[in-house]
Formats: C-alpha cells, sequence, structure tokens
C-alpha cells in the first residue's frame, strides 16, 4: 500500500542546526508516487469548482502544477521579492526574526475567481496566511488550502481557521 511517509526524509541540521528538514525529493523521483500523491491531495478536495492552483515558492510549485493540470485550472506561481518578471502585488509577513514578503502577478487571479492553495508543508502557518491575503486582496474565494505534511506542533493551523484545510500526513 502506497505511504506517503515512505518518500519523505528527516534531514537532520538543516538548513541549520537544530532543524529537521522535510525532504520530499524521493516523492518526486518517483512517478507512480508523484501520481498517487497527487490523486489523494484531489481527493481531500472533493468535487468543487478550481479556477486556479497557487503553489508557494518553491516546493509548492511541484504538486501546485500537478494539481492543476488535472483540475483543469491555471497555476499560479507566488514567490519571494524580487523574483516575478511582471508586476506584482506583495504581502510581508513576520517571521521568528524579522519579516519576510510574498509577491504575485497582478494579473494571475481575476474577482470571483475560485482558488486551491498549496505548498508542501504547513509550519508556523504565516507563509499561508500572506499567500491567502493575497489571494482575497485580488478577489480570489479560497476553497481549500492543502499540504503534503502539516507540521502539527507549530500549529499553523490556527492561522487558517477560516479555510477548509487538508494535509495528507501529520507530524
Ligand atoms: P511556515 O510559514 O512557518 O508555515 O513555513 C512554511 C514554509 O516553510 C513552506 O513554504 C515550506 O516549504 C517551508 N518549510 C518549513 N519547514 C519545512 C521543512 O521541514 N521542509 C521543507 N520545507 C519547509
Amino acid at each position: 500500500m502506497f505511504k506517503i511517509q515512505d518518500y519523505i526524509r528527516d534531514i537532520q541540521n538543516f538548513p541549520k542546526p537544530g532543524i529537521v528538514y522535510k525532504d520530499i525529493t524521493p516523492l518526486l523521483q518517483d512517478p507512480v508516487a508523484a501520481r498517487k500523491t497527487t490523486d489523494a491531495l484531489l481527493e481531500t478536495l472533493g468535487d468543487v469548482k478550481v479556477d486556479k492552483v497557487v503553489g508557494i515558492e518553491s516546493r509548492g510549485f511541484f504538486f501546485a502544477t500537478l494539481l492543476a493540470e488535472r483540475l483543469n485550472a491555471g497555476f499560479i506561481p507566488i514567490r519571494k521579492p524580487g523574483k516575478l518578471p511582471y508586476e506584482t502585488f506583495s504581502e510581508s509577513y513576520s517571521l521568528e526574526y524579522g519579516e519576510d514578503v510574498l509577491e504575485i502577478h497582478c494579473d494571475a487571479i481575476k474577482p470571483g475567481e475560485k482558488v486551491l492553495l498549496h505548498d508542501d508543508v504547513l509550519a508556523t502557518g504565516g507563509t499561508a496566511e500572506a499567500a491567502c491575503k493575497l489571494i482575497e486582496k485580488m478577489g480570489g474565494e479560497i476553497v481549500q488550502c492543502n499540504f503534503l505534511m502539516d507540521l502539527d506542533f507549530l500549529k499553523g493551523k490556527e492561522k487558517l481557521k477560516k479555510y477548509k484545510v487538508a494535509s495528507l500526513l501529520t507530524v
């Protein structure tokens, strides 16, 4: 039986000492595992209309693109500052030390469009919350936020209480 956790490995002390990094590259290396993961994400969504799938830089891009193709929806990247070439809207959010910013192309989402947000890992929820704010500022309606993994002890879901949230794996 397919178990997503068999394709995610823990890397100790990456990118900094004390951090256990969840590496999803084994999942991407295996086409059957990647397809089953996409199927499982679609199952959590149910029969909901989606116009755009938004993926968060950079590991959110992989499955957001696969989901968009399967849903016959557009794929939209949300990126770190200065990476998107066209005009952007931006949203800043707090980190443990300091601040970060996310950007989206200003023509990426039309008012009233149904949006699925995807990222690989939900940790403190700050990144996904900022992404949701960007989508809503543009008039998008978030139908679900889905993740491969929820690092539950960091309580990211609390920041996303307003939304339907699904994760394939809770750590
Ligand atoms: P948050 O804003 O604290 O929820 O962090 C989520 C962001 O950090 C996502 O874009 C993830 O890709 C990234 N992230 C946090 N922890 C990990 C990890 O263990 N492995 C891979 N990415 C992570």
